[in-house]
């Protein structure tokens, strides 16, 4: 299955903003960004990029599929699914990629960032609706259940130690951390959606 493997703390510098993709590592002072606030590559610092419109677009295309971690080719999908959906395609991409599952356990706090959550389901960790998933694009409705499985204490504490019990839960999604399930109660609507993307400057560039 295709991932991106680039490492993550170039990818914020090449946003040129934090992305916290991390975890707790970039709450401290390890992170790239504050470490080193420009650009990776050879010609990164002291480089002055011309602005552009399209820069913009691309940029903010980027940064939304760094975020969710999606690979190129998987983000324009997203992208005409959403536009063949009613509403406003903006809005539409970024719910689609909300309701991910490798999303969903990160916002229940069962993962300390999305890249992690991916791996634990990969590892076949988790359970939706009483199976066992191991696909983290898969896309999650109104009433699924979300379930870790526990069955050996050695993964108990592989995702015990993952599992943020501080993460403020999205109003869409119900977490039980005593037992490790999570429930969809409710579509995402955008403003349950805190990443800071502008998501009209996305489908301005698909439009093109
Ligand atoms: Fe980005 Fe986190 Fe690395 Fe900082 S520590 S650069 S926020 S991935």
């Amino acid at each position: 299955m295709a991932r991106d493997r680039s490492p993550q703390c170039k990818q914020c510098r090449r946003e040129g903003e934090k992305l916290f993709l991390k975890g707790e590592r970039c709450l401290t002072d390890k992170c790239g960004v504050d470490r080193r606030a420009y650009p990776p590559g050879e010609h990164g610092r002291g480089r002055r990029r011309k602005q552009s419109e399209y820069l913009a677009q691309l940029r903010e295309k980027q940064k939304a599929r760094r975020y969710y971690g999606v690979l190129e080719g998987q983000f324009h999908n997203y992208y005409e699914l959403a536009a063949r959906q009613s509403g406003i395609t903006g809005e539409n991409l970024l719910c689609l990629l909300e309701s991910r599952l490798d999303n969903v356990v990160y916002r229940l706090g069962f993962g300390a960032s999305r890249r992690q959550a991916r791996q634990l389901i990969r590892h076949g960790h988790f359970t939706v609706n009483g199976r066992r998933v191991n696909i983290p694009s898969c896309r999650l409705k109104t009433e699924d259940v979300v379930a870790a499985i526990l069955d050996s204490e050695g993964l108990k504490a592989v995702i015990e130690d993952a599992t943020d019990l501080t993460a403020s839960v999205p109003a869409w999604l119900q977490a039980d951390h005593d037992n490790m399930v999570g429930k969809v109660l409710r579509p995402p609507a955008r403003a349950d959606i805190d990443i800071p993307i502008q998501e009209s400057l996305i489908v301005e560039l698909y439009s093109k």
